[in-house]
C-alpha cells in the first residue's frame, strides 16, 4: 500500500475517482492474455498529458515505478507489482486529427485500430492495424511491433511513425519531429529533434520508456467502400457481398520453394494489398465461428491443399488495374504451379475472412478461442528467406509435442509474412494448448528455450520475444552489441529507473 501522503499527491492530480487501490480494481489488473500478474499498488487514469508528466514526476521524487498502457491486450501490459503504479491511458481516447491532404492522422492511446480505421475508410483512406487486433491501441508506440495483415502493402509500426509527444521517463516532455519545430505532425524526423532511433526498433520499449501520449502516423489510401455492407450477428456477421474490385484467394504450392517464388513475384508486381502465409489451422480458426467448425474445416482445408499456401487480398485502384493484378496473378500462379482453394473462392466464406482480414476481427478466433490461452514461438524481423528458414527450423519442436498429446494436433506448419512488398519478413509458429493439461506448460517452456537457442546459434537475428536483461544479454553480441547502446538510452533518459523496464532493460551495470 502506498504511504497516505504519496496517496493523496496522485489523487490531487487525477482527481479521487480517477485513483484506485481497491483489491478487486487492483486485482482485475493482473489478469493478461498471457497469465496472472502480481498486484500493482493502485491505478491511475490520467486524462491528459500534463496530468502523466506530473504523475511521473511524483514517480521521480518519490522512488516509485511506474508503467503505462493503452488497451492492456498484449501479454506486456501486465500490472507492474509492488511499489509501482499502474497507468491506465483509457481516458485519452481521442482522434486528434486526419490530415487527408497530407496523408496521416493523429491519436492518442486509448483510440484503438477499429474507431480509427472506420473513420479513414469514410475519407478514402486507410491505416495498418496491429495483427494483435482492431481492439487493439491505433498509437505507432503501443503495437509490440505492430505488424499487421496489410503490412504488404502498408508497411508497420517503425516505418508508419511521425511526428510524436512523449513524456520521458524523468517527466520531460518532449516533442519530436517537426512538432518539435514546427508544431505540424507530418514528420517524424524533423526539421527539429529526431528521436524516432531512441524511442524504438523493430519493437517498442513495452513500458520501459516513459509514456507516448500522442503519436502521428502514415496512412494509405483505400481503393474499398467506405462502410462494408455487414449483415448477421456476432459471430455469423459478415459482409453480404465482397467488394467491387476486391479478391480474396487461399493458393497452395508443391512445394516451399514454388510457394517463396511465387511470394517473390506478388512482392515484385506489387499486385497484393495483403500477403499472409497462413498455415491450413489458421485459415480454419480464421473461417469457423466455433471450435467444432474450426477442426471440421481444418480437415476439409488440409485434404484440399497441395503444399504450403498463402492467402492474397487483391485489390483495384480501378477496374483497369484490378483487371490487371487479376492477370497478373493468375500468371504467377501457372508459372509457380499455385492452385487456388476452392472454399475461399466462395464468396460468402471469401467475403467473411476479406473483411475480418481486412478489419483485423479474425485474430482473436486464430490465438484465444481455442482455450483462451495461446502461445508459440515469435520469429525476428528480417529477409523473409531468413526468416521463413529459422521457423521451418522449429516446426519438428511443435510436431514433437503434438506427437506427445501436449498440444492440440493441428499441423506443424509455419505461418510467415512479406512486408513492404517483401522487403521484409517475419514469421511465427502458432501453439494452442490447454494450461491445466498434466506437462504442457513445462514442455512449452523447454521448447521456447529450444527455438530461442535455435535463433542463436544458427543466427537468425534478434526475435521479437526477446525481452529482459537476460535475453538481451545474450543477444546483445551476436547483432553489434545493440544491448549497450539500449542501455545507454536507458540511463541517459531514465536516471531513476521509474519507468518499469522488466519486458525492456534495465539501467544494471
Ligand atoms: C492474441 C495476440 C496476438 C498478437 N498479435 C500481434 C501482432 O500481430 N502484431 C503485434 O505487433 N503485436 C501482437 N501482439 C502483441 C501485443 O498484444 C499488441 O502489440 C498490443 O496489445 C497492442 O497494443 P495495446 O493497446 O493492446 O497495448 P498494451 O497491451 O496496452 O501495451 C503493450 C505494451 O506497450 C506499452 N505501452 C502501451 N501503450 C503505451 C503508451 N502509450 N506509452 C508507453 N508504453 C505503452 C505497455 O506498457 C506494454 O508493455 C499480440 C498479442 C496477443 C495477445
Amino acid at each position: 500500500m502506498l504511504k497516505r501522503e504519496i496517496y493523496s499527491a496522485f489523487e490531487d492530480v487525477v482527481g479521487a475517482e480517477n485513483i484506485s487501490e481497491d483489491p478487486a480494481i487492483l486485482e482485475s489488473y493482473t489478469r493478461t492474455t498471457r497469465g496472472v500478474s502480481p498486484r500493482t499498488e493502485a491505478v491511475l487514469l490520467p486524462k491528459e498529458t500534463k496530468e502523466v508528466q506530473a504523475i511521473v514526476k511524483l514517480c521521480n521524487r518519490y522512488k516509485i515505478q511506474f508503467k503505462a498502457s493503452s488497451t492492456h491486450w498484449g501479454p506486456a501490459g501486465f500490472a507492474p507489482g509492488p511499489n509501482a503504479i499502474k497507468m491506465d491511458l483509457r481516458r485519452m481516447n481521442r482522434i486528434l486529427e486526419i490530415n487527408e491532404k497530407n496523408m496521416y492522422a493523429v491519436v492518442e492511446p486509448y483510440v484503438i485500430g477499429a474507431q480509427l480505421q472506420a473513420e479513414l475508410m469514410k475519407r478514402g483512406l486507410n491505416c495498418s492495424v496491429t495483427g494483435a487486433g482492431a481492439n487493439c491501441s491505433a498509437l505507432p508506440l503501443a503495437a509490440h511491433e505492430g505488424l499487421g495483415h496489410s503490412c504488404q502493402s502498408m508497411s508497420y509500426g517503425e516505418r508508419n511513425l511521425l511526428a510524436v509527444e512523449w513524456v520521458a521517463p524523468d517527466g520531460e516532455i518532449i516533442r519530436f519531429g517537426s512538432l518539435g519545430s514546427t508544431g505540424d505532425w507530418s514528420c517524424g524526423d524533423g526539421p527539429g529533434p529526431s528521436l524516432r532511433g531512441i524511442i524504438r526498433g523493430h519493437v517498442t520499449p513495452l513500458g520501459g520508456l516513459g509514456v507516448f501520449t500522442r503519436a502521428a502516423q502514415k496512412l494509405y489510401h483505400w481503393p474499398g467502400p467506405s462502410i462494408f455492407p455487414i449483415e448477421g450477428v456476432s459471430p455469423h456477421y459478415a459482409p453480404n457481398q465482397i467488394p467491387e474490385g476486391f479478391m480474396i484467394r487461399y493458393i497452395s504450392f508443391p512445394s516451399i520453394d514454388a510457394r517463396f517464388e511465387a511470394l517473390r513475384k506478388i512482392g515484385e508486381s506489387e499486385i497484393a494489398f495483403q500477403v499472409m502465409c497462413f498455415a491450413p489451422s489458421m485459415v480454419a480458426a480464421n473461417i469457423a465461428t466455433n471450435n467444432q467448425e474450426d477442426m471440421e474445416y481444418l480437415e476439409r482445408i488440409s485434404k484440399s491443399v497441395q503444399g504450403p499456401g498463402l492467402q492474397i487480398i487483391v485489390a483495384g485502384n480501378s477496374p483497369r488495374d484490378f483487371e490487371y493484378k487479376k492477370r497478373a496473378l493468375e500468371q504467377i500462379m501457372e508459372e509457380t504451379d499455385g492452385k487456388s482453394l476452392e472454399l475461399m473462392e466462395d464468396p460468402v466464406i471469401g467475403g467473411g475472412q476479406l473483411w475480418r482480414c481486412i478489419r483485423i476481427t479474425g485474430s482473436i478466433r486464430e490465438t484465444l478461442r481455442a482455450t483462451g490461452v495461446f502461445g508459440g514461438v515469435l520469429g525476428g524481423f528480417d529477409v523473409l528467406s531468413l526468416m521463413l528458414e529459422y521457423i521451418k527450423q522449429v516446426a519438428p519442436l511443435k510436431a514433437d509435442l503434438m506427437k506427445r498429446g501436449l498440444v492440440l494436433d493441428d499441423g506443424a506448419i509455419p505461418f510467415g509474412q512479406p512486408v513492404e512488398h517483401g522487403h521484409y519478413g517475419h514469421s511465427e509458429m502458432l501453439i494452442r494448448f490447454d494450461p491445466k493439461f498434466k506437462g504442457t506448460p513445462e514442455a512449452l517452456g523447454q521448447l521456447a528455450g529450444e527455438a530461442t537457442n535455435i535463433a542463436f546459434n544458427g543466427k537468425y537475428g534478434v526475435l521479437n520475444s526477446i525481452n529482459g536483461d537476460e535475453r538481451h544479454d545474450k543477444f546483445g553480441p551476436l547483432a553489434s552489441n545493440y544491448h549497450l547502446w539500449l542501455r545507454g538510452i536507458k540511463k541517459s533518459f531514465d536516471p531513476g529507473g521509474a519507468s518499469l523496464a522488466d519486458s525492456h532493460i534495465t539501467v544494471k551495470e
